[in-house]
């Protein structure tokens, strides 16, 4: 394993090798890693997100865990407010969601480590997506989930091999009974995971190579936890460290109103995310009214002059049923981003929204 992982708390210093993702102090890690970029020559690469293999913090002993991730279609497609906007298929992945990234990049090293088990808390995508990888590498998988979780990303959890722990209360209670079992075994943790979002910034790459080195004006996500936000910071700033590209985008985040404890302190100037009540929400992907790496995201999206707003559960909905008529059809989390395009009074320029899950997953019904 390549770089150096670093606690945010202490500062301590441990060796990505060793099969941990907290620092003794309790602190979250961060994998402190520069890529070196080759040649901007990507013409015999695989097709899949593996072509920035040179960019990953796996040495080249790491055989890849993979289902074919990355390498999504990026299509044109007119928004119901009369704008063009840049479409970044993220849901057309393996499992459903750009999760596979992540999942795919962060299990390769948990293969290559000799973890034969893991543990993981989701309330349904990443779930899928590590279930999907750990089937693949042959390491036993068990997914904490709230009582809440959709049935039918448990079926598709149930569907890879995985166990399926099941708890009452909110999704934090999830979050507490995975780090009790995270005593024992491996925590191949989507929200914490350091190497996790080493997968997610593929996507940034992507849309650039794909827009021919070039960053668009605007890229608008939703945000539950942030690991696609913070993926896409990431993989934004390594592409203008390796000047593949000129600048940062501007990056513009939606939470839904139902759980919007990053947009309430992004706009109030708080370092912490804002305590909010859970309420009923379509968007059930990004409903983290606790997100664990908060303090960060809101202090990296300072950092890049990016923006976290929210829509209404209205919106989302509204925006849903219109993309579905358009031959869009994303699971209503994703439909949060698409809503929050709708709102945007600003001229964005040339703008990527992301598609993060399938339309195959949940529908609005009626
Ligand atoms: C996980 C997920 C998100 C949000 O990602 P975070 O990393 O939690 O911010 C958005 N859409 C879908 C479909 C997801 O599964
Ligand atoms: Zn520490």
């Amino acid at each position: 394993m390549l770089g150096r992982l670093i606690c945010r708390r202490c500062g301590g210093d441990w060796d990505p090798a060793a099969p941990r993702w907290s620092c003794d102090c309790g602190g979250l890690l961060e994998l402190e890693y520069s890529p070196c970029f080759p040649e901007k020559n990507l013409s015999q690469a695989p097709g899949s997100l593996w072509r920035y293999g040179f960019a990953l913090p796996l040495d080249e002993r790491v055989l890849p865990v993979s289902l074919g991730e990355g390498m999504t279609p990026m299509v044109e497609m007119n928004a119901p407010g009369g704008r063009r906007l840049q479409i970044k298929m993220d849901h057309l992945q393996p499992t459903g969601s750009f999760k596979d990234r992540g999942a795919a990049v962060m299990i390769s090293r948990v293969r290559a480590l000799g973890i034969r088990e893991v543990v993981e808390d989701s309330s349904g995508n990443a779930g899928a997506a590590v279930a999907a990888y750990c089937a693949r590498a042959g390491v036993a998988c068990t997914v904490y989930v709230p009582e809440s979780a959709p049935a039918a990303k448990l079926a598709q959890i149930r569907g890879y091999g995985a166990r399926v722990e099941k708890v009452a209360g909110p999704r934090e209670a999830a979050s507490r009974a995975v780090r009790r079992a995270a005593r024992t075994k491996y925590y191949a943790g989507h929200c914490v995971d350091p190497f996790f979002v080493h997968g997610t910034k593929t996507v940034a790459y992507e849309l650039a190579e794909q827009l021919g080195w070039r960053a668009p004006a605007t890229v608008v996500t939703p945000l539950g936890n942030g690991t696609l936000l913070l993926g896409l910071i990431r993989g934004f700033s390594e592409l203008v460290a390796a000047e593949w590209i000129s600048r940062m985008p501007r990056i513009v985040a939606f939470q839904t109103r139902a759980c919007n404890p990053l947009a309430r302190s992004f706009r109030t100037g708080e370092v912490r995310p804002a305590v909010v009540d859970l309420k009923p929400t379509v968007a059930d992907g990004i409903a983290a009214a606790d997100p664990v790496q908060g303090r960060h995201i809101l202090a990296e999206m300072r950092r890049v002059g990016g923006e976290i707003r929210d829509v209404s559960e209205q919106e989302i909905r509204k925006a849903w049923r219109e993309w579905a008529e358009r031959g869009l059809a994303v699971e209503p989390t994703s439909a949060v981003a698409l809503a929050g395009v709708e709102t945007m009074a600003e001229d964005a320029g040339d703008t990527v929204v992301i598609a993060t899950g399938h339309g195959l997953k949940a529908a609005i019904p009626g």
